[in-house]
């Protein structure tokens, strides 16, 4: 089972997530968060997500901004974000080529003996 470990914000209403690397441990995961902006009471009992933290709009609409997880709009430099303001900037090329990660493993049922089936064989001579 792999969980993403995520922070999300206290703000009723608000759909801001910061996605951390799934390897790290929780404080590490507080701290990541707090270093992106979020503002993060000790031991994470509140977190505010960067926007609210400024006291912009809460998120309310997912998007592609690592920070928050706020929509983005494109902006001359990037994408920016709606909410957070953060900045992404404009990849060089090759943005379109999508990864694909491959869909549904095929199952294989292990192939069994049939149990205690006779063998009729030949008698030697
Ligand atoms: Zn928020
Ligand atoms: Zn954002």
């Amino acid at each position: 089972m792999t969980l993403h470990r995520a922070v999300a914000c206290d703000t009723d209403g608000c759909a801001a997530l910061y996605v951390a690397d799934p390897r790290l441990g929780v404080d590490a995961v507080l701290h990541a968060a707090d270093r992106a902006g979020w503002r993060i009471s000790s031991g994470g009992i509140t977190t505010l997500c960067p926007s609210c933290a400024q006291g912009s709009l809460p998120v309310l609409e997912r998007g592609d901004c690592p920070r928050c997880c706020g929509s983005t709009f494109t902006s001359q430099n990037g994408d920016q974000c709606r909410y957070c303001g953060h900045l992404i900037p404009r990849p060089s090329r090759g943005w379109e080529e999508e990864q694909d990660t491959g869909d549904g493993a095929v199952g294989l049922l292990p192939v069994l003996p049939r149990p205690g089936s006779p063998e009729a064989g030949e008698r030697p001579a």
